[in-house]
Formats: C-alpha cells, structure tokens, sequence
C-alpha cells in the first residue's frame, strides 16, 4: 500500500500550464516564512519540491518575511520555479509581541526555560514566528483568496515524485490537514498550554467534535511522563513545517476563538508554545479526525527526521527510516499513537 491515495485526480494536461487560464488548480499556494539570509536552504527546499511535484502542477509560491525581501532573494527563488512568486512584509500588527505581553516577565520566563534546556527560550523572534504560525499567517491580505496551503520550509528535503495534484486530493476528498511526520513535544515548552485548553473547553463544551481525536490529544499511556509534565496532554503532534491545509479551519470561529484565549493567556511568550502542538491541539479537539490525512506517499526530511515510503519513486531516503541522527530519537515517534486512535485518516 504504497501508491497514491485513492481518489486522486490524475494530472490530465496542459491545463496545469503555469498560464493556464482554464486551470484545474485548487485556489492553493506554497507557503514559506523565511528570512533573506535563508535563500540558498530555501532554494534547495523548492529544488526538491519542484522536482518531485510542482513541475508538474505549478502552483504558486508565497514567501512571507517581517522584513522586506532582498533583491537576491527575489531573484534566487524565482529563477527555480515556472511558477508565480509573490513576496509578501508581514504587517508589524501580526507579527510584534501583542500589548499585554510584558518584556520583563519574557524575560524571567525566558530563564526559567532556559534552564530547563528549552531551545530558543531567549530568542523573541522565535516565538513570534510561533504565534505567527498558530494564528496570522492566513489573516495575511495576499491569502484572502486562498483555501489551501502546503507550508515549506528552507532546508528540508522531499524524495518521492508525486503525480496528483496533492491540493485537489485535499478538495476533493474534503480533507482539512495533512501531515507526513508525528512526535512527541518537549513538555517544559508548554506546562500550561493544556491547562489553558481544558478552561477553553470547559467554557465551550460544543466545540469539541463528536468525531475528535480527543483520546489521542490526552493519551497517557505511551510516554505517560509526557503527558503528565504537560499537565495532560500526550505533547504527539503533527510536526508542522510540513503541512498541507485548509485555511477555512483556521478561519472558523472555533479556532479564531481558541487561538485568542490562547494569546491571551500569554503562553507563546512566557512559555514557548509552538504552532504544531497549537494546531495539532486544535484539530484533535474541534475537527472531525476522518477529515486529517497522512501523506505517506510524500517522502520528507526536516533535520533530524524522515517520512520515508517503501517505493519506487522515492529515491534519497531509507524506507521507513524515521532518522539518521541518535538512536534516542526514534523514541520520538508518536505516529503509532494517531493510527491507534484515529485510524488511517
Ligand atoms: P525550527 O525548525 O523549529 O528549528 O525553526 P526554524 O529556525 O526552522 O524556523 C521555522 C521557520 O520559520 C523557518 O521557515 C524559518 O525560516 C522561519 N523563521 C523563523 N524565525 C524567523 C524570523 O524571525 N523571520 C522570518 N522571516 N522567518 C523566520
Ligand atoms: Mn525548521
């Protein structure tokens, strides 16, 4: 069971010329927040991504950047695609630390996970590119008119050719996320981003979906210390740099509300919540999980693991190889956990 998923629409032609004006394209973009010092990973990202799959379908490529892009960002990455490039500033509003987060407590927060070993704990850009991902990305203007995106990021790597157009299988199978890779989340980044979520629940009991993935997000009996140091939730998430996604979720006012106790509760600041447990939370509480897909025909690498398939079109990666890094991290796979919960997806 390695092939392409059922259901899929072959690509039938020319329609998917990058001028194609009768296109059969989904209203769909690549998405890549990245900096100006990042050009070459993120070409070598898109070189990949093209070569596997975007040759073929041309969608377009949006690059988001809290600081105007350079002249040879621009140039680099539009010289790799057929495809249209826009090159997008984020507005200072979504992307500086909201009012009521204060410096000072950042900062003695910031010491604490520190200490804790908790990586980028001082670095203020770090969790707002965070926060930017759980909750503005796609209140950008230049995505008002976009559904779907696939989230990529510099530097990683994709192996297998893929021949549908991955953003119709999401439409037309009516799929709200797909992921490739699930791990365990560092529980010291986010002690009370559970305890925040239950009150959120508590408040809004018909939120939660009848077909959640509820068991899954409160899982104790994997890493049970896991859950445990995260006050209740298990930490297994979908590793968001990869995603590929309906915006239409994250614009419902389930998500907007959550996202706004949850950015006022102060955790992306003064803990260090990240995107993936934020979204990974969200669509295990208020989506119906039939409707979350694992693409395990997309061969996938962000350092220091691999989504890897036992197939002929993968070329690159050892199959079913979750890392080549320490042995240790093969612990960090929590996969097993959604397919006992929510099955195939
Ligand atoms: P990690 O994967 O958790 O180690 O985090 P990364 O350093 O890869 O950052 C995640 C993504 O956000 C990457 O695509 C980065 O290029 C991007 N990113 C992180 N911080 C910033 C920032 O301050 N500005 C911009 N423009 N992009 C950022
Ligand atoms: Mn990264």
């Amino acid at each position: 069971p390695t092939g392409e998923p059922e259901g899929v629409l072959v690509r039938t032609s020319d329609r998917y010329a990058p001028d194609a004006k009768d296109s059969d394209r989904a209203s769909a973009t690549l998405l890549a927040l990245v900096r100006n010092e990042e050009v070459d990973d993120m070409v070598a990202s898109m070189v990949d991504l093209e070569r596997t799959w975007n040759s073929k379908f041309n969608y377009p490529w949006t690059f988001f950047n809290d600081k105007p892009f350079s002249d040879e960002f621009k140039k680099k990455t539009s010289a790799v695609t057929n495809a249209t490039c826009n090159y997008e500033l984020i507005p200072k509003e979504h992307w500086d630390a909201p009012s009521w987060i204060d410096p000072a407590i950042f900062e003695e927060s910031a010491a604490v996970l520190k200490k804790n070993g908790v990586q980028y704990a001082n670095m203020m850009s770090y969790h707002q590119m965070c926060r930017w991902n759980s909750g503005m990305f796609y209140k950008h203007p230049a995505l008002k008119d976009v559904r779907y995106y696939w989230r990529v990021e510099p530097k990683v790597h994709f192996f297998c050719d893929v021949d549908y157009d991955v953003f119709r299988y999401m439409q037309d199978n009516n799929k709200t996320y797909g992921f490739t890779i699930n791990l365990y989340d560092d529980p010291h980044t986010l002690p009370t981003l559970w305890p925040q979520t239950a009150k959120f629940l508590a408040d809004h009991p018909n939120y939660l979906h009848e077909r959640s993935a509820i068991k899954w997000v409160i899982d104790d009996t994997r890493r049970p210390q896991h859950n445990r140091e995260a006050q209740g939730f298990s930490t297994c998430h979908f590793w968001s740099n990869f995603e590929v996604a309906d915006m239409e979720f994250w614009r419902s006012k389930v998500y907007e509300d959550y996202f706004e106790h949850l950015d006022r509760a102060g955790g992306f600041f003064y803990e260090r919540w990240g995107d993936a447990p934020v979204h990974s939370i969200a669509l295990g509480l208020f989506e119906d999980s039939s409707k979350i897909h694992w693409f395990r025909d997309i061969g996938y690498q962000h350092i220091p693991f691999f989504n890897c398939p036992n197939s002929p079109k993968c070329k690159g990666c050892v199959t079913g190889r979750l890392t080549d890094g320490e042995p240790f991290l093969h612990r960090e796979d929590c996969r097993p956990n959604w397919f006992k919960y929510a099955g195939m997806g």
